[in-house]
């Protein structure tokens, strides 16, 4: 292995750094910027040719306090500072008894999670990683990852040409784990995402509403002066919710969430997302680790994925920062390291969305019950809120 990768450093006059990050999403981009912070040479690569966010993508983000520690070590945090603050978590079960809520008061935290589009937060962060100057090669779509014990060796291919560099350690946040080439066990929800922005003859007063319906949940963010929506349901009912004529749209939302928040009275173009829960075998690979959506894409629900991708994009860099990129038990170290959490966010979002997408009697009435409950115990609501903010390990 040592002299396949002196062979090819010869072969393709490739440049050799500490680290490769594959993917420039708000995981990849956060891990190069932490990585940099640490003095490491390294080098994001990104098949999107612009750092512009994706056209269509009304995609709302929901932050949890924990996150925005680590966006504030990252020093991007004073660019995010429009972000809309949720001081309240509102959950209920359409048409059941038994609701709870989660305060920020309660959690004794200034917020329980910011709410702010996935274009602005990419925008923030790859500001940052061009004012620090850090080696970013846009347009080229990673090909293949080779590795010895110690290095890996990177192809990708541009519009100029193929090219190849070398790395001690490998971050891949490509989104999909396919670079990487580790199995990918998949549970297709039958579902999609709309989100879309919209307005209420009435203020949110910072209050988030996780609402379940048996189609799915619906969620609704405060973000500026509206909500944004994350509206789950079974992907054909979701195209005809994205082509409906606004009016046809906030009638048919406001059937499925109620007056709670007030009448609905203007909706932005939406967008349709497949939701499905990819879950990687392995979160490392030879020199390689697998940070965030590339280690597991969460449903949606309760707003965990890109948190808990960042929280891999943290530990990974904390590894390498304390142990050297070349050190042969690296990577074993992040896949320990991660498992609880990993583990954690997996079962919660899938249970969630198991127990609560289900229409048998005896269910509803024990999901009843144990809203009333959460909503009664406030052990078991520091319980939930820690784990929402910090994870598993929080
Ligand atoms: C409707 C919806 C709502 C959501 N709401 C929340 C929420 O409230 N809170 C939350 O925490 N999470 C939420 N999520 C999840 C969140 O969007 C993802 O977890 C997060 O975007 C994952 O970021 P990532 O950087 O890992 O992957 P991605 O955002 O998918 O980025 C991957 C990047 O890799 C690049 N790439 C891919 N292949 C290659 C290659 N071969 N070579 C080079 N580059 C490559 C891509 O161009 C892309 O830029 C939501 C998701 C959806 C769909």
């Amino acid at each position: 292995m040592t002299e396949l990768r002196t062979e090819l450093r010869t072969e393709l006059g490739t440049e050799q750094f500490d680290c490769v990050v594959i993917g420039g999403g708000p995981v990849g981009a956060a891990a190069a910027l932490e990585l940099d912070a640490a003095g490491l040479r390294v080098l994001l690569i990104e098949s999107r040719e612009t750092a512009a966010p994706i056209a269509g993508d009304t995609r709302p983000l929901a932050l949890s306090y924990g996150s925005r520690l680590i966006l504030e070590r990252l020093g991007v945090w004073d660019a995010l500072a429009a972000a809309t603050p949720i001081e309240r978590i509102h959950i209920s079960h359409r048409g059941r008894f038994g609701r709870a809520v989660l305060t920020a008061a309660e959690a004794e935290l200034p917020a329980l999670g910011y709410v702010l589009d996935y274009g602005t937060l990419t925008t923030a962060l790859d500001d940052a990683i061009a004012s620090r100057g850090l080696r970013t090669l846009r347009g080229a779509r990673v090909t293949s990852i080779a590795h010895d014990r110690t290095s890996a060796r990177i192809e990708f291919a541009t519009a100029q040409g193929p090219g190849a560099c070398f790395a001690s350690v490998v971050a891949v946040a490509d989104g999909t784990a396919d670079t990487a080439g580790v199995e990918v066990r998949v549970v297709d929800y039958g579902q999609s995402a709309v989100s879309a922005r919209v307005e209420t003859d009435r203020g949110h007063s910072r209050t988030a509403y996780e609402r379940f319906t048996s189609e799915g949940p619906l969620a609704l963010l405060p973000h500026g002066g509206g909500y944004a929506v994350v509206w789950t349901t079974p992907a054909e009912h979701a195209q005809r919710m994205c082509d409906a004529t606004p009016a046809a749209f906030l009638a048919e939302l406001q059937e499925r969430f109620g007056e709670r928040a007030g009448r609905f009275t203007a909706v932005s173009a939406r967008a349709a997302h497949r939701v499905a829960l990819r879950v990687a075998e392995r979160t490392t690979s030879g020199r390689a680790a697998l940070i965030g959506n590339s280690a597991q894409a969460l449903h949606p629900v309760a707003g965990q994925g890109f948190n808990l991708g960042l929280r891999d994009a943290w530990e990974l860099a904390g590894e390498i920062r304390k142990r050297g990129p070349g050190d042969e038990a690296l990577l074993l170290a992040y896949g320990a390291r991660r498992r609880i959490d990993r583990t954690g966010a997996v079962a919660f979002t899938h249970a969630l969305v198991k127990v609560f997408s289900n229409d048998w009697l005896p269910l509803g009435l024990a999901r009843g019950a144990g809203l009333t409950l959460l909503d009664s115990l406030p052990p078991a609501k520091n319980f939930v809120v820690r784990r929402m903010i910090f994870g598993s390990r929080g």
